[in-house]
């Protein structure tokens, strides 16, 4: 497809979540990080901090696209950089200019920290603010500290660890979104899954590291027919689908259920629903999805801005489309391929060839048929044995499995996450 040409038939649709990258620096210093250590390395023309005036004209643009397409809600995730660092001060401004400047649409704000600075205050904070936090960390102290290190080296185990439970205490426990681990291949999955577990997170989500076909990711050479992203969260999967009582809500296995149950909604990892995500750099300037940045410098860029364009002028352009057009903006392999309405082609950023640009395969494409492939395995053996069938449930939707479903907190975004498996 060429990218940048709407189809017939096709409309824009509407944004619904935004990310607004508050802080461009950070008080870690991740090796694997996207933002600071991959291609692309404009966060260091950006301003420290979003400014207020910035934050009014952001809110206002959400404020006017909202009216426009009559949405009653939408999602705004505070992001960084390390997004605490301004320090409760800044959230307030930022929240209050927020609330001020968007008066007839509900903001459902989140956070994604690093936890370093989520002190007993800041956690009551965010809790009456009403702010749903996340918290990164890699698994156990070995595995985080494989690359999640201060500046000099330290460790993050501890003031991460703290965070996490101080999330999961009584008072603050409906406030808390979970816990967000990138694979790490070197660390062993179950002891990993385990010590998260431990911790008491009530949902958590498992991210492949960024890579594309250029620069691929740790431990992965495409093409050498090894797997070994699947082969690290399959032990996890299983373990987790065959448990009496889900110990925890996990996203990238309950979005991949939804999927091949029927359902079509999903985060922007998979499937074929148009991705609504827009993000907003600390300057004001629009970016696509800020994974983008494992690309090339600029990849993520819009050239447009807050104080410029409106949001509905962002909607036609070439990069939106072409993650909103579902199937016809895919690669002609996935676009044969079994199981493309459960994968979608897996992240927009991973499927990036210099030469060829995103109009291919994932980088991952081995490893994402072959997670999807055991899961679909394992919940047809559940189907047969309750007398039903994979293309039943699909036509019914993902509700008509029978008893055993569950639903995810925080998962998919219709509801529909619904886990089967179970003793
Ligand atoms: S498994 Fe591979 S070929 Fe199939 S849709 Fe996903 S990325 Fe494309």
């Amino acid at each position: 497809m060429a990218d940048s040409e709407p189809l017939p038939g096709w409309a824009p649709q509407p944004f619904r979540q935004f990310v607004f990258k508050v802080q461009s620096r950070c008080n870690l210093d991740c090796d694997y990080c996207y933002v600071y250590h991959l291609a692309d390395q404009s966060w260091r023309r950006q301003p420290k901090h979003m400014a207020p005036d910035t934050v009014r004209a952001a809110a206002r643009r959400i404020a006017e696209h909202a009216a426009r397409h009559e949405l009653d809600r939408v999602k705004i995730t505070i992001h960084g950089g390390e997004p605490l660092l301004g320090g409760r001060a800044y959230l307030e401004t930022f929240l209050s200019v927020m609330r001020a400047n968007a008066p007839g649409v509900a903001l459902d704000f989140s956070m994604q920290t690093n936890g370093v600075l989520l002190d007993d205050e800041m956690a009551a904070f965010l809790v009456d603010e009403s702010v749903i936090v996340g918290i990164s960390l890699d698994g156990d102290r070995e595995a985080n500290d494989l690359h999640r290190r201060f500046r000099d080296g330290r460790s993050s185990y501890d003031l991460v660890e703290d965070a996490i439970r101080r999330m999961t205490r009584p008072e603050n426990r409906e406030s808390f979104g979970g816990v967000l681990c990138t694979v790490q291949l070197a660390a062993d999955p179950l002891r990993v899954w385990h010590s998260l577990l431990d911790l008491g997170t009530p949902a958590l989500d498992f991210l492949l590291p960024h890579g594309t076909w250029s620069s691929p990711p740790p431990g992965l050479r495409p093409g050498d027919g090894r797997t070994p992203y699947a082969d690290w969260l399959i032990p996890i999967f299983d373990e987790w689908f065959d448990a009496a009582d889900r110990p925890a809500s996990v996203r990238i296995f309950e979005d991949i259920l939804n999927l091949l149950l029927g359902g079509v909604d999903s985060y922007e990892s998979f499937g074929l629903a148009p991705v609504c995500l827009v993000v907003v750099e600390t300057d004001g300037g629009y970016e696509q999805v800020d994974s983008m940045k494992a690309a090339y410098e600029g990849a993520a860029a819009t050239g447009m801005s807050v104080f410029t364009e409106s949001l509905d002028d962002l909607l036609g352009t070439p990069g939106i489309v072409a993650r909103q057009v579902g199937l016809s903006g895919l690669h002609e392999t996935c676009r044969e391929c079994a199981l493309v309405e459960t994968c979608g082609g897996g992240l927009y950023s991973h499927r990036y060839l210099e030469g060829s640009g995103f109009v291919n395969p994932s980088v991952f494409c081995a490893d994402l048929y072959a997670l999807i492939s055991h899961i679909e395995r394992r919940t047809t053996d559940q189907l047969t044995a309750r007398g039903l069938t994979l293309a039943q449930v699909r036509q019914s939707g993902p509700s008509a499995g029978g008893e055993g479903l569950a639903d995810g907190r925080g998962t998919s975004g219709n509801g529909a996450a619904r886990t089967l498996g179970g003793a």
